[in-house]
């Protein structure tokens, strides 16, 4: 921080924190600071920032020594609000200590509770409260949380079980009950005692009794987590920079686990599975802390505490209109009654589904909380995804119920549905993913440690913990299936099994074995059940259902209604066929940016004269083969045409080396020697001279054009006879001819030479003229390079990502998967550049190619056509350097139409900013800057 100050105050309906504070204070800090500040119930603390977590790295792994007397200040504030003094053997303050950093990591850092405890402070703490139990329940907790977070007494194998979950199980047994809370407080003096022995006998350190050393070593700790296994997990799957660090919130404790009146839960304002504006939750009678998330107790629904608490319900619901009026934004609480008292322990904005995200920005929108424009900055593009997901096909679903294969049923956490083969453990699911296999993890519950092999698995099954655990809540996160809470299951990881008691009698299943799991029902049942279409799909492209029959499409439509008016960029596919085509424009292409037409030569009476082209030995049989295929090409370009209308239509000529379309096995030779009535011998060795060693790099694109121009004039002839057939037909035809891999503006002109002259012989022919255009590829840097000169030529570009990207990198697309894998795990690339364009490299070329391009030729039309089309980040930068489109695959038109339409709000946000602040104050503090600029989304994939 530029002022210096590290520790930051709040409570007593006061803060000297802000919600804008994420940077510093974490976004726990910051969700405290800002509920103290509007007046939500919050017991008071301070936030350490995340700039000493910075220091405490900088210094291995030591707070720095100045900061304890700030410390001791900002609990003597707390002190004062509260009136308990920290350390006092009769009127003891008791602290968490919890971990947060500027975006929530959920469960991936530590906390610990109960701070403060001795063999005296607990005395005074019972005597106090009146209530020795729970003086001796909150004691025994600390000792756990207090050994494992900072002690490191942690299970050391995957079989094995938390040391003090063994211990408390045993007393559990002992004393003949099922839940914590129905221990003795005898029972609990002694799991103190033994907690604290088991600590001696492992660690060989004895457990500390002064509260300060206490304190200073738990903040050392959080700061530490930062960079615990799987936090460091976390980080890579979301893209979190790893300098950013976390913050410490020290904070008062309230008790949830004071007696009957006492509880504490967990709620989100709308239902994070659907979108409903209800309220969502659970909570549990007497508990403490994660209890509700940990699932050792099944909670009850927040519906519920309506009945028990009438009066806390109520305010309850005052804080969550409150929070939400706020924030403007579905937020997720925690929350604890002490003694029939209310606080809010965090808020924090709610993660949700694909469904639920365009159901609430859109609700939020009509509900004018927010305006039309947040509604589409809210909804990640990518989430659109889920609701484009497949679901289980209805009939094939309830035939596996009756077949007798249901197996259970819980909660449903994460739609969609999902089918794979069971394992038991997250490090089987990352290697059974990395075998290709699809898998469901099973386990009693998941924890923060399983979070790579979750993300490897396509869904998760638990027994244990509600719609509010760290499954539901990662499988909301990560777009995975998800059923939870299946109390049917019972676990035995050593033997490899699970045990479901069914109403038909008991299964076992084995590790392997197939389920299916519709994560929008709860329904389990066992074997492969094959999925149909999104209801989206069902609307859009199968026409089997009607819009007014399908809420989720409504809501989605409505959405991309508004992205489409916000946008400058339009959306184009790639698509080849005619059924394609018509998919596109469901998902609202305005156009095709790649038509391949290598796709063409292949199939039904296709593939044998394109063939016979590639073994002929002249140009006279090699013009005989064309006259073949081209029939083929001009129906199959009609096709098209008809299906676009008046839409644009990109059509690269042949790209791929031709051995890609002769066969390579013995078999397939001998077949085509038969076929063209050539030796075997004279297709072999056709075959050999057609063989390259980077074909990649070889005789392909417009080289190949170059070495055979009729195979162009053929698919030219093609293009344009076609275009002429279907203008005839009264469809006003936009052809536009693409040639592939031009790095020197001789090649284009060559070709396009070409191109035009049959058009001239066609025109000629058909006494009809069709208005079409000659463009090219920019996909190697050569290309980028001249593209001044190449666009005397060239009427449009369109970027090919793909290949520009392994050009520039000098890296094979084929080839470079351990690289990426080794460069990504070292931060070597922040992004795999397959996926999302290198701004810095390629995105320079493209650039560069932009404004040399249009200097030479002012308001030419430039596209990009690599896969990075359908990137959210790949599409903003298209917009940023003006392209005109973005032509993507069709099922990922709807992420680019609304990730071109938060490219323009975002420029135009930016734009308003800037006209706002006078030019001095804009400047924002270096470090700042700095962050901001590191990669929001880096992601292996
Ligand atoms: P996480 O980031 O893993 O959610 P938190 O810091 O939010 O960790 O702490 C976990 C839980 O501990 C909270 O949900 C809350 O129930 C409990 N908790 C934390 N601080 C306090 C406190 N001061 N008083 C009572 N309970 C607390
Ligand atoms: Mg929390
Ligand atoms: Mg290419």
């Amino acid at each position: 921080m530029a002022n210096g100050k590290r520790i930051y105050s709040f409570g007593g309906g006061k803060a000297e924190g802000s919600r804008d504070m994420k940077e510093v204070l974490g976004g726990k800090g910051a969700g405290l600071a800002e509920m103290s500040n509007i007046g939500i119930p919050v017991p008071p603390g301070f936030t350490i920032t995340t700039d000493v977590c910075t220091a405490f790295y900088a210094g291995r792994g030591k707070l720095p020594r100045d900061l304890v007397p700030g410390m001791r200040a900002a609990l003597a504030k707390v002190e004062a609000l509260t009136g308990k003094r920290f350390g006092d053997p009769e009127n003891p303050l008791l602290v968490s200590v919890r971990s947060g950093a500027r975006v929530s990591m959920p469960g991936m850092m530590d906390t610990v509770l109960n701070l403060g405890l001795n063999d005296r402070t607990v005395e005074g703490l019972a005597r106090r409260s009146g209530n020795e139990r729970f003086a001796w329940d909150s004691y025994r907790r600390f000792c756990a949380m207090f050994g494992d977070v900072v002690l490191g007494m942690k299970p050391e194998k995957k079989e094995d079980r938390d040391p003090f979950e063994v211990i408390l199980e045993r007393k559990k047994h002992a004393h003949g009950v099922k839940i914590d809370s129905d221990l003795p407080v005898d029972a609990l003096r002694q799991l103190v005692s033994e907690f604290k022995a088991e600590v001696r006998s492992r660690k060989g350190v004895a457990f500390p009794d002064d509260p300060m050393d206490q304190l200073v070593a738990a903040v050392e700790a959080v700061f530490r987590s930062w960079e615990n296994d799987r936090a460091i997990a976390y980080r890579e799957l979301n893209g979190i920079p790893s300098g950013w660090g976390t913050a410490v919130s020290v904070q008062a404790m309230v008790f949830g686990n004071m007696g009957e009146d006492s509880g504490t839960g967990v709620a989100f304002t709308r239902n994070p599975a659907t979108g409903d504006d209800t309220f969502y939750g659970e909570f549990l009678v007497n508990a403490q802390g994660e209890d509700v998330v940990a699932g050792t107790r099944t909670p009850q629904k927040i519906a519920e505490l309506e009945a028990r608490w009438p009066e806390i319900a109520k305010q309850l619901e005052g804080v969550r209109a409150r929070l939400e009026r706020h924030y403007r934004e579905m937020q997720d609480i925690e929350f604890t009654i002490e003694r029939r008292k209310l606080y809010v322990l965090q808020t924090r904005t709610g993660k949700r589904t694909g469904h639920a995200a365009v159901r609430i920005a859109v609700d939020m929108a009509e509900k004018r909380l927010i305006s039309r424009e947040e509604a589409l900055l809210r909804v990640e593009p990518m989430a659109l995804n889920q609701v484009l997901r497949p679901i289980f096909d209805a009939a094939k679903w309830q035939r596996a119920g009756k077949e007798g294969n249901g197996l259970a049923r819980g909660l449903p956490a994460g739609p969609g549905a999902a089918t794979g083969r069971v394992v038991f453990f997250a490090s089987d699911a990352e290697e059974w993913k990395a075998r290709g296999e699809k898998v469901i993890l099973c386990r009693h519950e998941t924890s923060p440690e399983d979070i790579r092999g979750m993300n490897a698995a396509e869904g998760f099954l638990t027994a244990f913990g509600g719609m509010t655990s760290h499954a539901a809540l990662v499988a909301r996160q990560m777009g995975k299936v998800a059923v939870v809470g299946c109390d049917a299951l019972k676990f035995d990881y050593p033997a490899r099994v699970m045990h479901v008691s069914t109403p038909r009698g008991d299964r076992t299943l084995k590790e392997g074995d197939w389920i299916s799991m519709d994560g929008s029902t709860g329904e389990v049942v066992e074997g492969r059940v094959d999925t149909s279409p999104s209801e989206v799909h069902q609307v859009l492209i199968d026409k089997t259902r009607s819009a007014s029959d399908a809420p989720v499409y409504r809501e989605y439509a409505k959405l991309l209604s508004w992205a489409d008016k916000a946008r400058r960029l339009k959306v184009r596919a790639n698509a080849d066929q005619p059924d394609q085509a018509e998919a596109a424009l469901a998902f609202g292409a305005q156009g095709i940016g790649l038509c391949r037409t290598e796709h063409m030569f292949f199939g039904e009476g296709k593939i044998g004269p394109m063939r016979e082209m590639i073994v002929a030995e002249t140009e006279a049989d090699r013009r005989k083969a064309l006259a073949k295929l081209l029939p083929f090409q001009r129906q199959d370009f009609a096709g098209i045409f008809r299906a676009m209308g008046s839409r644009p239509v990109t059509i690269r000529t042949i790209d791929p080396p031709l051995h890609e379309f002769l066969p390579q096995d013995e078999a397939g030779i001998e077949e085509l020697a038969r076929a063209t009535g050539h030796t075997v011998e004279k297709v072999k060795a056709r075959v050999h001279a057609l063989h390259e060693s980077n074909p990649m790099l070889g005789n392909r694109g417009c080289r190949l054009g170059i070495s055979y121009p009729e195979i162009t004039e053929m698919q030219a002839r093609a293009i344009l006879e076609a275009a002429c057939g279907v203008a005839a037909e009264g469809i006003a035809v936009v052809p536009e001819v693409m040639i592939p891999l031009v790095g020197e503006k001789k090649e284009l002109d060559h070709q396009a030479g070409l191109v035009r002259r049959v058009a001239e012989e066609v025109f000629a022919e058909r006494g009809r003229k069709v208005k079409y255009a000659v463009g090219t590829m920019i996909e190697v840097p050569r290309g980028a390079l001249t593209a001044g000169e190449i666009a005397e030529t060239a009427e449009f570009f369109s970027f090919g990502t793909n290949d520009l990207t392994q050009t520039t990198f000098g890296l094979s697309r084929d080839d470079v998967g351990t690289v990426l894998y080794t460069y990504l795990e070292n931060d070597i690339y922040d992004v795999d550049p397959f996926v999302t364009v290198d701004r810095k490299g390629v995105g320079q070329l493209m650039r560069m190619a932009v404004e040399a391009g249009r200097r030479t030729r002012p308001g030419m039309k430039l596209g990009i056509c690599g896969e990075h089309g359908g990137d959210p980040s790949s599409v903003e930068f298209c917009h940023q350097i003006g392209l005109d489109y973005v032509s993507c695959s069709p099922y990922r038109l709807p992420i680019a139409r609304l990730a071109a339409a938060q490219a323009a709000l975002k420029e135009a946000a930016a734009a308003k900013a800037s006209r706002r602040a006078p030019a001095a104050k804009r400047r924002p503090p270096a470090r700042r800057a700095a962050r901001r600029a590191a990669p929001r989304r880096a992601r292996r994939r």
